[in-house]
């Protein structure tokens, strides 16, 4: 597995909630992250049908335009009942025709679809969060680090923190969805929680050491 040298990355994502999840992650190892915004880096398309491609797409894309090690995160929601959709369109569901998201619409659909396929029942519900990291080098070289966290889909959806779908996840283990914990719980007290807290602890591991 190849090591960072320097410490500084920039991290391939022009996405609010994920920046200041990954911000905040990366704090403490005295990592300097510059953001795609702070280059004007251009969205590019994601075009993969698996996370790795896309998180691949983003992490070259931010790497080969600024010469500095980059960090993307491809995440997205896989619903059992729904055959693992949205998958990698987890996004797309929340897409309005100016441009802007939507996620009280994509939870809507989300739950139009659950209701479709009668799955009423908690055991029919079970989805999981994936979150797959790519650090990659302007020559192309990348590693992967994949985190994943299973729950259950409620409706209606609750709690007003977090982002995306977090009002309707409910992670295995506790009674309240991930949008009615603070940041800090949805990171996970004392072992990782979220999909995105669990592939950056894998990073973190693999490329700066523990704290
Ligand atoms: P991406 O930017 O293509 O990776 O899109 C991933 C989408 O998955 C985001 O726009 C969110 O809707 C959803 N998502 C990813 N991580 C989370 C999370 O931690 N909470 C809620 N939704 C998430």
């Amino acid at each position: 597995m190849r090591k960072l040298e320097g410490r500084t990355i920039v991290v391939a994502s022009h996405n609010r909630g994920k920046l200041e999840e990954i911000g905040a992650l990366i704090a403490p190892f005295g990592l300097s992250a510059k953001s795609a915004a702070d280059y004007q880096l251009p969205e590019p398309e994601e075009t993969g049908t698996e996370f790795e491609q896309n998180a691949y797409i983003k992490a070259f894309a931010a790497a080969s335009a600024t010469g500095l090690p980059a960090l993307s995160d491809d995440s997205g929601l896989c619903v059992d009942a729904l055959g693992g959709a949205p998958g990698v369109y987890t996004a797309d569901w929340a897409q309005q025709p100016d441009g802007s998201r939507d996620f009280a619409q994509a939870m809507r659909i989300t739950e139009e679809k659950l209701h479709e396929a009668g799955a009423s029942q908690p055991d029919q519900r079970k989805a999981r969060f994936v979150s797959v990291l790519c650090l990659c080098w302007p020559d192309g070289h990348a590693e992967y680090f994949r985190g994943e966290t299973d729950g259950t889909l409620v409706w209606p959806p609750r709690g007003r923190n977090g982002h995306g779908y977090d009002p309707m996840f409910m992670p295995d283990g506790h009674a309240i969805t991930f949008a009615e914990m603070s940041p800090e719980e949805k990171q996970g007290i004392g072992a990782p929680l979220s999909h995105r807290a669990r592939s950056f602890a894998l990073f973190a591991d693999a490329m700066l050491g523990r704290q």
